[in-house]
């Protein structure tokens, strides 16, 4: 249908979310969710949340969450920024920093919102080839652009880019910023994290999420740490478009997750460790993938397309995600579950490669 007004209608390709099924038997690995839920503290501060505040608007700057971060990371408390998950972080990081008549700059296999931020907000951008390992090419980015956005580890790739490229990559721009989206980074090496290079290098940004190792996909919180200056033109943006964007429950429970550090620990070392299992069951059954930094693997099988053992997979309610994008239209996105799950899907590959 035509309609009249449909001249002045902004169009655009959104971003597409991975699939969230409510059938609880599924096993589900194909949106890097956390298996193990969030720690004991959470479940207290929930219990210690009072409906009756629900009545006044929250805090709008976050304080109590924003003061927890930023005493966590050891930076100070005007160098954090709080928003609805890291996609809400980085989109009012692209409003703010990216508004150069340059392109800005990302890998061509990344994070897929990259892109719709840029279209969404008239950002002109210019995607740079992996290598054939799926390696950042570091040179690149030495390049005049508008600004540039990396996920380290990437995505969907899994792999870690080196710190001391970043720093060559913070170098060479200086007068444009430079996001580090560190979605994944508590899955990687220690010390592979940019956070602690905020103070030498005033164009940097780093972005995290409590939606990985954190176990929180569900409660929408993710940060930036930044310096002070950078910090307060992303409130200024954010104060120009939603002022209460953090609601009660989010700051309440945000600020309890902080504070359990042992069972963030533990949880993670768990995944890791069933990440390294896993990828050795996956290299044994005639698959290749490079060494996961985070909490997914990247496979490709020798011979049997990606796309058939994804959906043979679905019907067995085994859920993995499946890019039909170029060069990566064969392989697949497996985040890593709970060792039970993963020993599951093993079988089922085992089960099903047999007849291939
Ligand atoms: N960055 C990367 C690289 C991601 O994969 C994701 C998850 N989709 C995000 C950011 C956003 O995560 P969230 O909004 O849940 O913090």
């Amino acid at each position: 249908m035509n309609y009249p007004w449909e001249a002045n209608i902004r169009k655009v390709e959104p971003y597409t979310p991975g699939e969230q099924p409510t059938d609880p038997s599924i096993i589900k690995l194909n949106t890097n969710e956390n298996p193990y839920g969030p720690s004991e503290d959470i479940k207290k501060a929930m219990k210690d949340l009072s409906t009756d505040l629900f009545k006044k608007y929250p805090d709008a700057k976050a304080t109590e969450l924003v003061n927890e971060l930023a005493d966590y990371h050891k930076v100070g408390r005007d160098q954090v920024f709080v928003g609805v998950g890291s996609d809400d972080v980085l989109g009012m990081c692209f409003m703010t920093f990216f508004n150069s008549e340059k392109p800005i700059l990302f890998p061509d296999i990344t994070y897929s919102f990259y892109p719709v931020w840029a279209e969404l907000l008239n950002i002109p951008f210019k995607t740079l080839a992996l290598d054939d390992s799926f390696e950042i090419c570091v040179e690149d980015y030495l390049q005049e652009n508008g600004g540039v956005v990396i996920p380290n580890p990437n995505a969907p790739t899994s792999i870690l880019f080196g710190k001391d490229k970043i720093e060559k990559i913070l170098e060479a721009n200086k007068s444009n910023i430079i996001i580090i989206d560190e979605a994944y980074i508590d899955f990687a090496e220690e010390g592979s994290s940019v956070i602690n290079l905020i103070d030498k290098y005033d164009n940097l940004v780093v972005v995290r999420t409590f939606s990985k190792s954190r176990s929180l996909a569900g409660l929408r919180v993710g940060y930036a740490v930044s310096n002070p200056v950078l910090i307060k033109y992303l409130n200024d943006v954010k104060y120009s478009y939603n002022s209460y964007t953090m609601n009660y429950p989010s700051i309440k429970l945000g600020s309890a997750v902080i504070k359990d550090e042992e069972y963030f620990r533990t949880t993670i070392k768990k995944i890791v460790d069933t990440r390294s299992w896993f990828t050795d069951e996956l290299r044994k059954l005639g698959f290749s993938l490079p060494d996961s930094s985070t909490n997914f693997v990247f496979p490709e099988h020798k011979s049997v397309p990606a796309k058939e053992i994804f959906e043979a997979a679905k019907k067995n309610k085994i859920y993995f995600r499946y890019f039909n994008l170029p060069r990566i239209d064969n392989r697949l996105r497996i985040t890593i579950g709970t060792d039970e799950e993963m020993k599951t899907v093993v079988e089922f590959l085992q089960d099903y490669l047999k007849n291939k």
